[in-house]
């Protein structure tokens, strides 16, 4: 349990900072800075969390359940990956990419330490 919990957190900062650092090393060697901080960026759509009470639940799922990670928002972040260029659809991307962390989080996690 401990083993796994402490997976979880590496699983969770990995998707949040390791795979956009990734990302951005392997795809934009020369601005990987910039490419990063886009990426990084897009965090910011956790300030939908300020609207909750309380603000953090770890039996809550984020996903359809804060405004900017409900379902109708994730279709249009991902009808704006296929739709922008650049570092626009980088940060789509990025906020797909947030939500999958978010619902890793707690499907896959909950499921496997049977919560
Ligand atoms: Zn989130």
């Amino acid at each position: 349990m401990e083993f796994l919990l402490s997976l979880k957190s590496l699983v969770h900062y990995f998707l949040h900072f390791g795979l956009p650092l990734v990302i951005a090393l392997l795809f934009y060697r020369s601005e990987w800075k910039k490419a990063f901080l886009v990426l990084i960026s897009s965090m910011l759509v956790d300030l939908d969390h300020l609207l909750a009470t309380p603000l953090f639940d770890p039996n809550r799922n984020s996903i359809g359940f804060h405004p900017l990670h409900s379902y109708p928002a994730i279709g249009f972040y991902f009808g704006c990956l296929l739709f922008t260029k650049g570092y626009y659809r980088l940060f789509f991307l990025g906020l797909l990419l947030h939500m999958i962390t978010d619902f890793q989080d707690f499907y896959l996690w909950n499921f496997l330490l049977k919560k």
